[in-house]
């Protein structure tokens, strides 16, 4: 089955269920001063279930574009390195606003996996929570009974607060939540260690699939929970991993989700994806970041120096630097994958095709920008190596080293972190962190004179005739706001 279809059969799946079918939100949330990026797909719905909204509809069902890459979740360090964590991923999510509650969820998040989706069902787990004394909470019985209509007993788990019971702050709507797993492992594995006693943390191919979370409490001031007059449920389900698990493969990376980028990456580079870790795990990372950049852009987050703007800047950056040492781009390439990209995605986020244009021509003039102090930068880097390696000093990078890559030449702390890590060095973050707020005190001075609102883009690069012998390059600007 094609990702495609696998998509379009889980929206109708919870259709003929009586589940309205509505659009994905923006994955940039403009709205909530809480959250720069949607991180799931019960977002959207924040205020029905914090009772300040009613629910137009009782149940809902959609595919969310989700970014994980700061805040509460931030997924960014294991993207590439790992084959089931990207930035951007899309949320399958199935809601019930007061209407039905575990017995449903659980029967049709069998039913699809198993009858629709035909995944084997020896190979499924499910967690359920255990309960927390300390906090004074109960285990989900309820759950697990559910459960052992459909699984043996050793293939549910008791988890722990911290990974089956989800509350949304302080205080509010939370409840008990169970996960689906699924063993990717090869038969001769399982035959090694047929069980799992801690489902994902002990083998990467066990794979968390599914969350159904079960909102049945109020987190009250004083910290007592009260039972919620109106019961909601909400899902999320991981839809590259999903991809994965029906297609019989062991990494996101080799559904056609992917591979359609990967390839065209190792037609521009001429490396084949699956010959070499370092190179595989390049081709990972832009594969994935492409899509948090390219998504985020389309939907009104650009790039930029503060805030939301800089997470995507800093995602670009490790993406540009990756492709330039791993995959000898030393030009700009990002951008040519955008229209590759849109096309994929053209029928279920139309709003990427639809901006095309622009959202390259974005990204180009990044790579440009960065490109331009890339290579200083890293030799900067590399020559700080070499002289701890023969000085056989300490193996940590200064703070003021730090800041100046930064600052100089546009090098994102995590980025210096990381290649810091890959020459097993480290950085002194507490000295970059005083070096920045120096820096910021001069900027809050240097802001009341600060006159425009806009940003500069090269619209059109090309060479233009001048003379018989001078080109000048040509470009056009256009402006766009900054945000
Ligand atoms: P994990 O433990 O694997 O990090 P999670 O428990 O943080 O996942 P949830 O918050 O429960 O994830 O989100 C619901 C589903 O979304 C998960 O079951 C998983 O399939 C998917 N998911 C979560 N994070 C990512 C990610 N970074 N990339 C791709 N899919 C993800
Ligand atoms: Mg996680
Ligand atoms: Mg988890
Ligand atoms: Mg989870």
């Amino acid at each position: 089955m094609d990702s495609k279809s696998i998509r379009q059969k889980f929206l109708d799946f919870f259709k003929e269920r009586g589940h309205h079918i509505v659009p994905s939100a923006p994955i940039v949330n403009k709205n909530d001063p809480t959250l720069m990026f949607t991180n799931a797909g019960m977002n959207q719905f924040k205020d029905i279930f914090l009772g300040n909204q009613p629910a137009k509809y009782k149940r809902i069902a959609d595919t969310q574009k989700c970014l994980r890459v700061s805040g509460k979740h931030n997924d960014l360090e294991e993207v590439g390195i790992d084959t089931y964590h990207h930035t951007m991923f899309e949320m399958l999510g199935n809601w019930s606003f007061g209407d039905y509650f575990k017995e449903e969820a659980i029967k049709w998040s069998w039913e699809l996996l198993t009858e629709e989706y035909k995944l084997p069902k020896e190979r499924i787990y499910a967690t359920v929570f255990g309960g927390d004394k300390g906090e004074n909470l109960e285990p989900d019985n309820e759950s697990l009974e559910l459960w052992l209509k459909y699984l043996p007993k050793e293939r549910i788990l008791y988890g722990s607060k911290k990974d089956n019971f989800w509350e949304m702050g302080d205080q509010g709507p939370c409840g008990p939540c169970t996960e689906i797993h699924i063993d990717l492992r090869t038969e001769e594995e399982i035959k090694k260690v047929p069980g799992r006693d801690r489902v994902n943390n002990d083998d990467p191919r066990v794979v968390e699939i599914w969350n159904n979370v079960f909102i049945q409490y109020n987190r009250k001031a004083d910290k007592s929970l009260e039972p919620l007059p109106e019961k909601h449920v909400d899902t999320g389900m991981g839809f590259e991993r999903l991809v994965m698990a029906i297609q019989a493969k062991t990494s996101n990376y080799d559904t056609d989700v992917f591979q359609p980028m990967i390839k065209f990456i190792g037609d521009a580079c001429g490396k084949t994806y699956g010959k070499d870790l370092k190179t595989d795990i390049a081709m990972r990372v832009l594969s994935d970041h492409i899509r948090a950049i390219s998504f985020t852009i389309a939907d009104g987050q650009l790039p930029g120096n503060a805030k939301a703007g800089y997470v995507i800047r800093r995602i670009l950056r490790r993406a540009v630097r990756y492709g330039y040492t791993f995959l000898g781009f030393k030009e700009p390439f990002l951008n040519k994958m955008v229209p590759v990209l849109a096309n994929q995605f053209a029928e279920v986020f139309p709003e990427l095709k639809a901006q095309q244009d622009f959202v390259q021509k974005v990204v180009l003039e990044e790579e440009i920008s960065f490109l331009r102090t890339l290579e200083i930068g890293l030799k900067k880097l590399e020559q700080i190596r070499v002289n701890i390696e023969t000085s056989k000093g300490s193996k940590v990078i200064d703070g003021k080293t730090v800041f100046e890559l930064y600052d100089t030449f546009g090098f994102p702390v995590d980025l210096t972190a990381l290649i810091a890590r890959e020459y097993g060095l480290e950085i002194d973050e507490a000295e970059f962190e005083k070096e920045m707020a120096v820096q910021k005190e001069r900027s809050r001075k240097d802001a009341a004179t600060e006159t425009t609102d806009w940003v500069l883009v090269r619209e059109e690069e090309g060479v233009e005739f001048v003379g018989y012998d001078h080109l000048r390059a040509k470009s056009k600007i256009v402006k766009y706001r900054k945000v």
